[in-house]
This record gives structure tokens, C-alpha cells and sequence, in this order.
């Protein structure tokens, strides 16, 4: 049957903190973050009230509504949907806090000792649970989140089993401070893509955005895994614009250059999240502008460029208001 889905309604799952939820994205404009259940912390899925969850939204959308949080998410997409309706084919995963880094934007910043001490449940039974019940669709994805994933204890034993099951890909969100071998495995067998936040060109820009003196580190973390990377664009690195603090060209520039240098042909770019749901309606031209400019630089320089998950909101909704105002709506 022909409806609006995404892949997240149909087979995904995010295990928070302290949640387990529909997806893991905020960017819709009807907010996002679907959470099945709260106050979680670890026990055993109940995988028929999950299914259950899940077909309620799929009901909704069928009789032509859409679920109120998905509104004007840009991955509704109207098509016939196919999908498995008893088996998970994509995990995020973001369930511990503790990092490395001190990125000025993060949430974690509010309250780092406590986010840095903070106890995570493990996932390692939750996964096993889940092979053992034949809920796990082997041609899946799983993204790690976090915190950072190098600190997270379980996480080696989490991607070597994520690799055994055959999932084609896990991707993995890191600061780049701390190397691990198990990450530079799935980069060499070709099975994980590695994203790595520099925010940055300069030195002293990456110290004032991460604050902590990381720059280094990163970029010949950043090296030794791209000598490693199987498949061209599975290391990237990406640069969260914050208005008023990194809305630089030069810092782009250098970015992209360095990035260029340093063996990474993927680049990712992006909009600060709390200035981004503050003004999605209103987003100033220079902030378009810049996101232009960035990626003709980008690809002068024969990288490969796309925008990340807010930013793609942002430039949906600009192209969608040109074409109104154009139409004159
Ligand atoms: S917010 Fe978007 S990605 Fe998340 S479940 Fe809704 S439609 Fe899917
Ligand atoms: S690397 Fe991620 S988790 Fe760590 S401080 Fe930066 S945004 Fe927060």
C-alpha cells in the first residue's frame, strides 16, 4: 500500500539515555523524537508493545494523517512500503554521555561532571536478545552516537559483533582524541564510515569550539584512519556552523583544505541545533550564503559534499520558500 513512511517508523529503533524511541532525529518541524518508552534503563525490550508502536504510526499514515511529531520531517516519503513489519533493520545508538571533548554546543555541557560520571545501562544484552529472537534484518545499519564511542566499554565487543552478523554498515560518531584498532578494522574491511566533528580549520578555532587542546591529536587520528578507509568516502569530517562563532570563510576554507590533506574525500556540514530550532523559519541570507560558498569550495577541491541532517532541513526550507515567494504565494 502506497503511504508516507520513513525507515525509522517501519524498522527502526534509538536507545537513549534513559529512552528507547522511534528515531533519534529532532529536526522536523513537529519535533521529532518519538520515545516508546521512557525511564528505561536496560531491562528487556518488550518487542510486541515496539511492533505495536510502530504499526499505530503506520495506521495513522495510512488513513492519510501524519504522526504529529514527523511533521514536515523531509524523510516522510509517499511510496509503497514493503518493509518486514517484525524485524529492526536500523539502531542508533546514544545511550552513554561520557566524552572527551567539551564542545561548546553540546548538551552535555550544562552539566559535564555529571554527564561524564553518569552510569549508562549496557546494549551488549539488549543486541544478543535481539539476535537470539531473529528480530535483526542482517542487511541493517547501526549508528553510534553518544558520548564518545572510544570510552563507551562495550563498544569493541559491540562493532565485532555488528561485523560477524554482516550488517554492510556501521557508522560511528567520534571526537577523533582517542584511537581505537576496532574502528580502524571495520574502516580497512570496509564495513564502518567514521564521522568526526572539527568545527573548525584553525587551531585556535578547534580550541575555542572543543576546549580542550585536541587539535592535533584529531587531525593525525583523522590521518591514520584514512590511510585505513577500504572505500574512499568512508572517513568524513564535518563542520557544525554556530553563528556568531565558526560563520567564518577562512575557517571553512581551511577546513576543507586540511580535510583535502589529510586524505578525506567526504565532507559533511551542518547547523548548530538550538540557534537552527530557534530560527528554521528565519534563517539569514549569510547563513545560506555560506552553506553555498562552502560547498563550491568543496567541490573545486574534488571533495565530496553534503549536508547533515538540520542543515538539510535548513536548505529544504529555503528552497521551498524561493519557490513560493517565486510563485508568489
Ligand atoms: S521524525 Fe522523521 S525520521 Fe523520525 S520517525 Fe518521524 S518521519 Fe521518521
Ligand atoms: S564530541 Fe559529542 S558528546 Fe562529546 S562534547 Fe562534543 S558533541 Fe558532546
Amino acid at each position: 500500500m502506497r503511504y508516507k513512511s520513513c525507515y525509522w517508523i517501519e524498522s527502526g529503533i534509538n536507545f537513549d539515555i534513559d529512552a528507547y524511541k522511534v528515531c533519534c532525529l529532532y529536526s522536523a518541524k513537529g519535533g521529532g523524537n518519538t520515545i516508546i518508552k521512557n525511564n528505561y534503563k536496560g531491562e528487556p525490550v518488550d518487542w510486541d508493545n515496539v511492533f505495536a508502536f510502530k504499526e499505530m504510526m503506520k495506521n495513522m499514515h495510512k488513513s492519510g494523517q501524519v504522526y504529529p511529531k514527523c511533521e514536515e520531517c523531509i524523510y516522510l516519503e509517499e511510496r509503497d512500503w514493503n518493509e518486514d513489519h517484525t524485524k529492526i533493520s536500523m539502531i542508533n545508538l546514544d545511550y552513554w554521555t561520557k566524552c572527551n571533548s567539551r564542545c561548546s554546543y553540546c548538551h552535555t555541557m550544562q552539566d559535564k561532571d555529571r554527564y561524564n560520571s553518569f552510569k549508562n545501562y549496557n546494549f551488549l544484552p539488549i543486541l544478543k536478545d535481539m539476535i537470539k529472537r531473529d528480530i535483526l534484518r542482517p542487511d541493517g545499519h547501526v549508528s553510534f552516537g553518544g558520548g564518545e564511542v572510544t570510552l563507551l566499554r562495550e563498544f569493541d565487543k559491540l562493532l565485532h559483533i555488528f561485523m560477524d552478523f554482516g550488517f554492510p554498515l556501521t557508522r560511528i560518531h567520534s571526537s577523533c582524541i582517542k584511537y581505537s584498532k576496532a574502528i580502524e578494522k571495520g574502516l580497512k574491511n570496509g564495513c564502518v564510515d567514521l564521522i568526526v566533528s572539527v568545527d573548525s580549520g584553525s587551531k585556535e578555532m578547534h580550541k575555542k569550539i572543543k576546549q580542550v587542546n585536541s587539535h592535533d591529536k584529531v587531525w593525525s587520528n583523522l590521518r591514520r584512519y584514512a590511510d585505513h578507509q577500504k572505500f574512499p568516502y568512508a572517513v568524513k569530517s564535518k563542520y557544525i556552523v554556530i553563528p556568531g562563532e565558526n560563520d567564518i570563510r577562512q575557517e571553512i576554507d581551511l577546513w576543507l583544505e586540511k580535510s583535502k590533506q589529510n586524505g578525506i574525500n567526504f565532507v559533511f556540514h551542518e547547523i548548530e541545533s538550538k540557534w537552527f530550532y530557534a530560527r528554521r523559519e528565519n534563517v539569514p541570507d549569510e547563513i545560506i550564503d555560506l552553506f553555498k560558498y562552502a560547498k563550491a569550495k568543496a567541490e573545486s577541491l574534488g571533495l565530496r559534499y553534503e549536508l547533515y541532517e538540520r542543515a538539510e532541513h535548513m536548505m529544504e526550507y529555503y528552497h521551498e520558500k524561493r519557490l513560493d515567494h517565486n510563485a508568489g504565494v
